[in-house]
């Protein structure tokens, strides 16, 4: 079996970061940039590719087995293309090939999508390792997720399997950007927690008026503040509870900037999951913050790539 490293790239809207990750998980080098998120796409790719022309240089180069790239949706995997939603140079653009020809054909490329990205990370390497049917999540500026199931990762046939932060937990609630209505990530992330304390009555101290600050307004007694949380944790509850009836679940694994908050959110969490989770074989669900941290992108792209 084959133990070289694998070189992985994670794009975002904000930043692309490309890294080199050794078969335990150990990000043997990192660099970033800024993504040019409103120029055209060659330039958008140029960015990407000298990333990696820099990472090249690192000695461990030389035993990379494949490149693994990890990307905002949407995805597709079965094109090798991507198009996410912050990027718009890039729609439907090429990756997987212009990867592959940059680095002359040397090494396979994976394409996964971020959110699957993220359970690779952890299924492999974190708190979803114990289990094989696991929901993986992130909960900050949006909400994502990816799926294991059977012990394998479940990313659907053009790898955009697993995106709970769409699926609609309030029948007649706000619209999404998406088309839908009332989706978990209008209710669950960063920026709903905070629009919601704040419509509540929630001040902030000061300019800071993100979902950390509400944390901090939160554990000094807030009400406002408290209720935002236990909204956050009740809409994620009744997403996490839809997928645990529907493929029974083991274990779900929660990450990003708002599971920061703790037991803020956790706790507010666990007591809705009991009234939604309500069929027995969904009693034993397990909840966990995730143990990868800011990284967990680029090495999930890697760990996809692992196979
Ligand atoms: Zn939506």
């Amino acid at each position: 079996m084959a133990t070289g490293p694998v070189a992985a790239v994670d794009i975002g809207g904000t930043k692309i970061a490309v890294g080199l990750v050794a078969s335990d998980g150990t990000l043997l080098a990192t660099t970033r940039r800024p993504t040019p998120a409103d120029a055209d796409g060659e330039t958008v790719l140029k960015a990407l590719l000298d990333g990696l022309d820099e990472l090249a240089g690192h000695p461990q180069w030389a035993g990379a087995r494949a490149v693994g790239i990890g990307s905002a949706g949407p995805v597709d995997t079965a094109e090798g293309t991507v198009s996410p939603v912050n990027i718009p140079g890039w729609r439907g653009f090429p990756v997987v090939r212009r990867v592959a020809g940059h680095l002359g054909g040397r090494l396979p490329v994976v394409l996964t999508g971020d959110g699957i990205a993220i359970a690779a990370a952890e299924h492999r390497f974190g708190a979803a390792r114990p289990y094989d049917n696991a929901l993986c999540m992130v909960v900050s500026t949006g909400v994502g997720g990816g799926l294991v199931l059977g012990g394998a990762l479940h990313s659907g046939r053009t790898g955009n399997a697993g995106h709970i932060g769409h699926i609609s937990v309030d029948l007649n609630g706000e619209l999404c950007p998406c088309g839908a209505r009332g989706c978990l990530e209008r209710l669950a992330s960063g920026p709903a927690i905070a629009r919601h304390a704040l419509a509540l009555g929630w001040r902030p101290g000061g300019a800071d008026d993100s979902a950390a600050a509400v944390a901090v307004a939160a554990r000094a007694g807030d009400a406002a503040a408290l209720a935002a949380y236990d909204r956050a944790g009740q809409a994620l509850a009744a997403g996490i509870a839809a997928t645990a009836t529907l493929v029974e679940l083991d274990a779900v694994v929660i990450g990003g900037g708002v599971a920061q908050a703790g037991e803020l959110l956790f706790s507010p969490l666990r007591r809705h999951l009991s009234t939604y989770a309500a069929l027995p074989f969904t009693h034993h669900l397990a909840v966990h913050q995730a143990h990868l941290g800011p990284d967990a992108g680029l090495i999930g792209a890697a760990a996809a790539a692992m196979g």
